[in-house]
C-alpha cells in the first residue's frame, strides 16, 4: 500500500493522518484531490455504516487505498441522541454553535450528563478488504460553554478525568483522551499489520 485517499475535505484531518502514516512509507492523500464528495449520501444507521458508504463510494471509482472516518457524539439522558446525526443536530446547515446550543437547551435539569464520542474509521485496502476500527471517549456534557479552543461540540465536553472541557485544554491535552486519537492509534497498529502481511504473502 503506498497511497491512502482520505474520504475528506478537512486539509487539517488529512494532515493529521499523513503526519501519523508518514513513518510506514504511505502517502495521504485528500479526495478533492481526485473526487467530489458531496453527491454521496450519509444516510446509514451507524457510524460505521456512514464511513463505510463513504470508502466505497471512492473507492469504486480509484480502486485505491481509501479511508473514511464518522463521528458520532451518544447523549444517555438523550436516548443516545444525536449519534449519526451529530453534525446535523439543530437542522439542515447548523453552525457548530447551534448545535451547542441546542445540546445545552435539551440538556436543561437534567442530572445525567454522561455522554459520549465515538469515531470509526472505514479502511478498504488495494484489494477491495474492508476494516473497521473505532475510538471512544467518555465524559459529561457541561451546564455552559466553558472554552474557545478546538471546534464542534468541545466547549461542553469534559472528558472523565479532567474538571475542564475540550474547549479548555490544550491540543495536546485533548489527544491524551481523545476519540480521534485512540482511533488514529488503531489504524497505525492495523496498517503495520497489513504491511506486515503483504511483505510476508510475497
Ligand atoms: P465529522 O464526522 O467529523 O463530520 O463530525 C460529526 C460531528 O461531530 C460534527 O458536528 C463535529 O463538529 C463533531 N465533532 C467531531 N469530532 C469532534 C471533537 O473532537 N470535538 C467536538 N466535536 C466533534
Amino acid at each position: 500500500m503506498k497511497d491512502l485517499i482520505v474520504a475528506s475535505h478537512n486539509r487539517g484531518k488529512i494532515e493529521e493522518i499523513g503526519e501519523m502514516l508518514g513513518h510506514l512509507g504511505i502517502k495521504v492523500i485528500g479526495v478533492s484531490d481526485y473526487i467530489s464528495m458531496d453527491e454521496v449520501e450519509e444516510n446509514a444507521p451507524t457510524l460505521e455504516g456512514n464511513a463505510k458508504i463513504k470508502a466505497e463510494f471512492i473507492y469504486e471509482k480509484v480502486k485505491k487505498a481509501t479511508l473514511a472516518d464518522d463521528t458520532g457524539l451518544f447523549v444517555r439522558a438523550l436516548n443516545n441522541e444525536p449519534g449519526v446525526r451529530t453534525a446535523r443536530y439543530a437542522g439542515k446547515n447548523p453552525t457548530e454553535r447551534d448545535n451547542r446550543v441546542k445540546m445545552l437547551k435539551e440538556m436543561e435539569g437534567k442530572e445525567d450528563r454522561f455522554a459520549f464520542f465515538e469515531t470509526v474509521l472505514y479502511l478498504i485496502d488495494e484489494n477491495g478488504k474492508g476494516y473497521s476500527v473505532s475510538g471512544i471517549c467518555e465524559g459529561d456534557i457541561s451546564t455552559e460553554e466553558m472554552g474557545t479552543k478546538g471546534f464542534g461540540y468541545d466547549s461542553i465536553f469534559i472528558p472523565k478525568g479532567e474538571q475542564k472541557t475540550f474547549g479548555q485544554l490544550s491540543m495536546e491535552e485533548k489527544n491524551k483522551y481523545s476519540h480521534r486519537a485512540k482511533v488514529l492509534n488503531k489504524l497505525n497498529e492495523l496498517l503495520v499489520r497489513i504491511l506486515d502481511e503483504d511483505r510476508n504473502s510475497k
